[in-house]
């Protein structure tokens, strides 16, 4: 069951103000989803993040929490993942960060201390961000192969 008050480090209040002070009006869905974000850095899907708040948020439709992951995502505070062809992941963490994910047990781990590699582009092409993903099997899935 999912409360605010399980996550003490940021309280609604904060995660309020920082919706506002990227231009989002802090409608209660919209900081709801985000605190959740920013006390899930487990880059859930849309589905793991409904099915977690409509417990405490009977009102919440699936349909808003992709309006306002949409949202969030267009004013930069969170990043849509594409690991999956299918499914979206969210990450409320905008540091650049590569990502792994368990082949085995659908982890997606960060690998916050692995520098990017560095990219040659041919000239005339500017980068904008980069997502850089990698598939394999965590330590605990490849020792119990
Ligand atoms: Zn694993
Ligand atoms: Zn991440």
């Amino acid at each position: 069951m999912y409360t605010m008050k399980a996550f003490g480090s940021k309280s609604y209040k904060e995660v309020a103000l920082r919706l506002t002070n990227s231009d989002v009006r802090p409608l209660t869905h919209r900081v709801t989803i985000y605190h959740y974000l920013l006390t899930h850095l487990t880059h859930p899907t849309v589905d793991n993040i409904y099915s977690d708040l409509v417990q405490t948020m009977p009102s919440l439709s699936k349909t808003t929490v992709y309006n306002v992951l949409d949202l969030l995502c267009e004013k930069g505070l969170v990043k849509q993942l594409t690991i999956e062809g299918n499914e979206a992941r969210y990450d409320a963490d905008m540091e650049e960060h590569m990502h792994f994910k368990c082949s085995e047990c659908k982890t997606v781990f960060d690998l916050k201390d692995v520098p990017f590699p560095s990219i040659e582009l041919p000239s005339g092409l500017v980068i904008e961000h980069i997502q850089l993903n990698i598939e394999g099997k965590c330590s605990a899935c490849a020792k119990a192969c």
